[in-house]
């Protein structure tokens, strides 16, 4: 087995969180390794924000533990360390340009996420980091004894590379083609760290109503999305969603699919769209009238079409229970009525969640008890640092979630970088 004589920091997994770790350590003057398994860096960066990578979000930085439903309080010391501004003027003063958008997002004025990883790419080089492409990491090595820490990694080939620290930085399990299979549970775990349950987050939701597939595609912006589980409301909120072949998906549902962790898949929950928030029931039955006494001549089926998207019109005619082809003066009080219902109350069975494959991130992680918050140093195990989404932390969607990998990998390359240098 090849031996070498040691790296002070070896960043395991090229992506933000690895990335910005390796970058902060290398600026503390840390001589740095970055290991990555896939055959480039930041593979998944190249897919957010739909190829055009919403990096941060610039809200106040008190308003951003709003956005992150899990262990918001663990991200303080990391976050107002490197808050979105500052991670705003770190790739402005390396040649990215940004431009905010709706909600604070935060995206390079290219439109291209593989600006954000070139520049990145460009810190890297200029500081001097050692990076090894198609190179996994199988193990993680400690000391054991007196002085129990980390010793470094144990390569797929089977070479051993000692470090004096090891920042993890392995990412989740979502979307696993970008590389994100789940590695550093393994290796946490082998620490003695423990992992808290992992599922699929910011992910499709499946429903169980049989005319959900007939609107596949359709997309519906300003909705209301309400979900109950008895009389307890569990998610409640505006934006945009679209139907698919299996349910629901699209940033409204996907915000849904992060609050209802807990519940969800256990047992069917009750979901309602609300069609028209704007009107109250009452304004939304004088728009009905009015709609009908402009076609009083027409039938049913033929006198929605201001009312409903095209493909839309089969459910709520079916769902209604008014027949198509009643001449519209015939429609009934009770009727009307009934198609106000459906409009304000659409109504879904919620089965469960749509897989990894499919989740912008995974719920769960690392514990954070066992991190310290400030450095992301290993509370277990020294000289090992955590960083990203392998964390027990998670975001809305938003740009929160590049910011938590960009601060927490930040922290962790300072911190690892200052004790070796200290030592
Ligand atoms: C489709 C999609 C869109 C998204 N859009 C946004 C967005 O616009 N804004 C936002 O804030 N967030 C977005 N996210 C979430 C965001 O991408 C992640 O939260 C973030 O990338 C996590 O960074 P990370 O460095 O912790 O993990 P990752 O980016 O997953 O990086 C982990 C790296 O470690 C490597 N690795 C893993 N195991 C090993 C090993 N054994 N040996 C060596 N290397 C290894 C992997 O190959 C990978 O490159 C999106 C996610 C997806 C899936």
């Amino acid at each position: 087995m090849n031996m070498d004589s040691g790296y002070p920091i070896i960043v395991v997994g090229g992506g933000a969180a690895g990335m910005m770790a390796a970058c902060a350590a290398a600026g503390e003057g840390a001589k740095v390794l970055l290991l990555e398994k896939n055959d480039k860096l930041g593979k998944k960066i190249y897919i957010t924000g739909k190829g055009r990578c919403n990096y941060t979000n610039c809200c106040e930085t008190e308003d951003f533990f709003r956005h992150v439903p899990c262990n918001p309080r663990f991200l303080y010391s990391s976050i107002y360390g490197f808050d979105p501004r500052a991670v705003m003027d770190w790739f402005e003063a390396r040649g990215l340009k940004s431009a905010v958008e709706r909600g604070n997002r935060v995206f390079p004025a290219s439109s291209h996420a593989s600006d954000v990883t070139r520049t990145l790419e460009k810190e890297l080089k200029h500081l001097h980091v050692e990076i090894r492409l198609n190179c996994e990491v199988r193990e993680l090595l400690r000391e054991e004894g007196t002085e129990r820490r980390v010793s470094g990694v144990r390569l797929g080939t089977g070479e051993i590379l000692r470090a004096k620290a090891v920042i993890l930085a392995t990412g989740g399990m979502s979307y696993p083609s970008t590389g994100s299979t789940g590695d550093g549970y393994r290796f946490a775990s082998s620490a003695g760290h423990q992992i808290t349950e992992l599922s699929p987050s910011l992910v499709p939701i499946t429903a169980a109503e049989a005319d959900i597939p007939k609107m596949q595609g359709l997309s519906l912006k300003n909705v209301r999305f309400l979900v109950r589980d008895g009389r307890k409301i569990l998610f409640d909120d505006f934006g945009e969603m679209m139907f698919t072949h299996f349910g629901v998906t699209g940033p409204l549902i996907l915000s849904a699919s992060a609050d209802l962790q807990k519940q969800i898949g256990r047992k069917p929950l009750s979901a309602e769209i609300d069609l028209k928030p704007a009107l109250s029931e009452e304004k939304l039955d004088q728009r009905v009238i009015r709609d009908f006494e402009l076609s009083s001549n027409k039938v049913f089926r033929n006198a929605i079409s201001g009312l409903y998207p095209s493909r839309m019109q089969p459910v709520i005619i079916d769902r209604s229970g008014i027949p198509a082809e009643k001449a519209v003066h015939d429609i009934t009080k009770a009727e009307r009525t009934e198609l106000i219902r459906v409009t304000k109350h659409f109504s879904l069975t919620l089965t469960g969640l749509r897989g990894f494959q499919e989740a912008v991130i995974t719920h769960g992680g690392v514990s954070v008890k066992e991190v310290d918050p400030s450095t992301m140093e290993s509370r277990i195990l020294p000289g090992l640092y955590l960083a990203g989404e392998l964390l027990d932390v998670d975001a809305y969607t938003g740009g929160f979630n590049l910011q938590i990998a960009w601060a927490t990998g930040h922290a962790a390359g300072t911190a690892a970088a200052e004790k070796i240098c200290r030592n």
